[in-house]
């Protein structure tokens, strides 16, 4: 029989959430392990914007500072016409810190993630997939025969998550008819746009683009994002051809579409999503990030969440004097805010995508006030102080 081996917490996924709740306990004194069933820690070559309401934790958990080197920091948010480029708004952003609100690869994000997590002493279990969490014992049983007896366990296991659909809804994840095609092109090919260098966002009928340099050596990010009404693959992600991508992008702008067809390779992605949830926590196990509440990429909002609920949940649980205080109040915080965000993010999408003339006349008056809007509430929330009060409550 395999040895039962016991920490404060388990947590099952070694992505933004996982990592991220590994350090925010790690650093606080409480014992915690990492269970991924991949054989590598490992992302997908594609980028990610991260907001001031996740880098001000990243700040306080002191990864920050790494993870700024290999990042890009902007300077302002330019929206143009889908077809001439023209600019409709533009919104100033890091105006109070240069890195704020940075761009970065996900692959850099998850390595420095890791690095800090190993340097706190942290264990990564790989090639373990959780298959159950056993109650009456408070052990966690993986693929590979190991068992993990913990005090509470953490749901981490992305969009797809197993636990949430075991032990809170039974719901599968249904395609939101949405495809996004992403690609990483050389900074020559951008559109000879002013501040083409800066988070570039175009609104078009039914559609789409954003993209925003990554790291340090002359990468450009994009996304596209069509509507679409199936998605038959069974895979989630696969490499597209540029002929579908063009076709997506017809009557899009030429130099916009130079840069998108420039990479080697470009991918598609089916986005997905699941129902919201009554409860993200129940008896000893809490779901974070995607596995709690995943939402459409139209606020850049899903991994921010994530590091929001890790953090949380570490301040929560080194603070309350039992782990029934700290999951009771980690859902009552961390379930409205994940789904405020999440419906806001729908939103968004109705908002980018308007197709009727006149409707995109007065959308494309409004885009200034309402992304600053948006901006402004979503960027500025702070879990560090909201988690504070709340204990003081
Ligand atoms: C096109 C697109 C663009 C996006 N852009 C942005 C953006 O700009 N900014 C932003 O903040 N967010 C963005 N997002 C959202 C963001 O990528 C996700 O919200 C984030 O990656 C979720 O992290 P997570 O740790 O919750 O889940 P995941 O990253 O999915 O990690 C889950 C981990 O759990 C592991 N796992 C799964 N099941 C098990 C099991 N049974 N046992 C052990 N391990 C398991 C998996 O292997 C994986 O490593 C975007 C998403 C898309 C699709």
């Amino acid at each position: 029989m395999k040895k039962v081996e016991i920490s404060n917490v388990s947590i099952v996924g070694a992505g933004i959430s996982g990592l991220t709740a590994g350090c925010a306990l790690l650093s606080r004194g409480i014992e915690a392990s990492i269970y991924e069933r991949s054989e590598y820690i490992e992302e997908f070559g594609a980028g990610i914007t991260l907001s001031a309401n996740a880098t001000r934790l990243l700040e306080r958990l002191e990864i920050l500072p790494e993870l700024t080197k290999v990042s890009y920091l902007p300077t302002k948010i330019i929206i143009r016409n889908y077809s001439s480029g023209e600019e409709i708004a533009r919104i100033p952003i890091n105006i109070t810190k240069p890195n704020e609100f940075i761009t970065t690869d996900r692959r850099d994000l998850i390595n420095v993630l890791l690095r800090r997590y190993k340097s706190l002493n942290g264990n990564v279990n790989t090639a373990c997939e959780v298959l159950e969490i056993d109650f009456d014992k408070k052990e966690l049983v993986c693929s590979n025969g190991k068992r993990q007896s913990s005090e509470v366990f953490l749901g981490c296991d992305g969009v797809r998550s197993k636990i949430r659909e075991k032990y809170f809804d039974n719901s599968k994840p249904i395609y939101t008819n949405f495809l996004a095609w992403r690609g990483i092109a050389d900074i020559t090919n951008l559109p000879k746009f002013k501040d083409s260098e800066e988070i570039n966002l175009y609104y078009g009928p039914n559609g789409h683009v954003v993209h925003y340099p990554i790291g340090t050596e002359g990468k450009i990010n994009f996304v596209g994002v069509k509507n679409s009404q199936h998605w038959t693959k069974e895979s989630w992600k696969e490499e597209g051809s540029k002929e579908d991508l063009l076709k997506d992008f017809s009557t899009w702008n030429n130099s916009l579409l130079s840069l998108m067809t420039s990479p080697e390779k470009v991918f598609k992605w089916g986005i997905f999503e699941r129902p919201k949830i009554q409860s993200i926590q129940k008896r000893n196990i809490a779901l974070l990030g995607d596995a709690a509440h995943p939402m459409v990429p139209f606020l850049g909002q899903g991994g921010c969440m994530a590091i929001e609920d890790a953090y949380c949940f570490g301040l929560l649980y080194s603070k309350l004097e039992n782990s029934d205080k700290a999951l009771n109040l980690y859902q009552q915080i961390r379930l409205k805010r994940g789904n405020w965000v999440q419906k806001r993010s729908k939103l968004q999408a109705r908002f980018n995508h308007i197709s009727n003339p006149t409707l995109v006349k007065l959308r494309n008056l409004l885009a200034k006030k309402i992304s600053i809007n948006a901006v402004r509430s979503v960027h500025s929330y702070d879990a560090d102080k909201e988690s504070i009060k709340r204990i003081k409550t």
